[in-house]
């Protein structure tokens, strides 16, 4: 497919009583239509971050992009106005978070969330309004969706909240989505589930899907191309199936060690030698060589540069 999406050498940075937090520190990557691309790693390693960028959403007021460029359909985003960026989300691209509980609204009816995400409050009769908003539940396998209009968010199950949320986000079909991992500890299977749905929705459609998470099984199951982040900076980037049985950053070669097996996955998460470091004073060169079992002289002092491994494959890491 075209290439939809083109992030380049994105710095986003938090400015606090005399500190800076750089959260993204100078990422790059893309995505074609009908592709899903997983952004993967610790938390903290600012994948949130750079989702949030895409939607120019960082948080205000001590948030800021402060350089780079966000090509989305061929225009670079950064330029837009903020009335023309509430255009283009929604419409361009939409996130859902995969925790229902924070982003559905209590004290309204699924159909009014429904309605309002569809924007045609004004403009378009009761009954167009009511066809679109049942089409977009029955999208997302919604049983009987009439009946759900007048539903509020306490009447759901999760899984059932899952698919309004999957619904809002796609109801004015995005070309781009973007799915950040629960917050809150969710069903595996239920969250499986919420993935293979929209897998679907993408086979039928050619929507680009990015995927957030800290889980490297789920990137394995899922996506096509992965881009590793530590500490604000992507390290290693490319075919999925490629990182996965042959990683080449000393990094994604713990991350995917950490995988927990299906049967303990509640009971342990990650097991990473050493501590995720601090974002306001970030180790100096690369930034994992205070707990890579690699490290040489050279690596907490060079900031090591991206290189090609194989064709689409990238790595920053002085091994190679
Ligand atoms: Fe390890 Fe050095 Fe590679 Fe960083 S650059 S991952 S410290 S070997």
């Amino acid at each position: 497919g075209n290439v939809i999406l083109e992030v380049e050498d994105l710095h986003t940075y938090f400015f606090n009583r005399g500190s800076t937090v750089k959260a993204v520190d100078g990422v790059s990557f893309f995505l074609r239509e009908g592709e899903t691309l997983g952004i993967v790693g610790e938390s903290g390693c600012g994948k949130t971050m750079t989702a949030l960028s895409l939607l120019r959403l960082v948080p205000q007021p001590a948030g800021k992009i402060v350089s780079g460029e966000i090509r989305l359909n061929g225009e670079d985003i950064l330029q837009k106005s903020d009335d023309e960026m509430r255009q283009i989300r929604g419409r361009q691209i939409s996130m859902i978070l995969q925790d229902p509980q924070t982003s559905l609204n209590p004290v309204f009816t699924i159909g009014n969330q429904l309605m309002e995400a569809l924007g045609m409050a004004r403009r378009e009769g009761r009954k167009n309004m009511i066809t679109r908003a049942v089409d977009a539940l029955r999208n997302v396998n919604v049983a009987a969706p009439e009946r759900r209009l007048e539903d509020f968010p306490h009447q759901m199950s999760g899984g059932m909240k899952q698919r309004v949320v999957g619904a809002i986000a796609l109801s004015c079909e995005p070309g781009v989505i973007i799915a950040d991992e629960p917050t809150t500890a969710l069903d595996v299977t239920i969250q499986l589930q919420y993935l293979r749905l929209l897998k679907d929705i993408q086979a039928e459609t050619g929507l680009a899907i990015i995927f957030i998470t800290h889980d490297f099984g789920v990137v394995a199951r899922m996506c096509d191309r992965v881009a590793v982040m530590y500490a604000g900076r992507v390290v290693e980037n490319g075919p999925v199936r490629e990182i996965f049985n042959e990683p080449s950053h000393p990094y994604t070669r713990a991350l995917i060690d950490s995988v927990p097996k299906l049967e303990e996955r509640t009971a342990r998460l990650y097991s990473i030698e050493g501590e995720v470091p601090s974002p306001i004073n970030p180790p100096s060169g690369c930034r994992f060589h205070p707990r890579c079992p690699f490290a040489m002289d050279q690596c907490s002092v060079d900031i090591p540069v991206d290189k090609e491994v194989a064709p689409g494959h990238r790595v920053s890491c002085h091994l190679y």
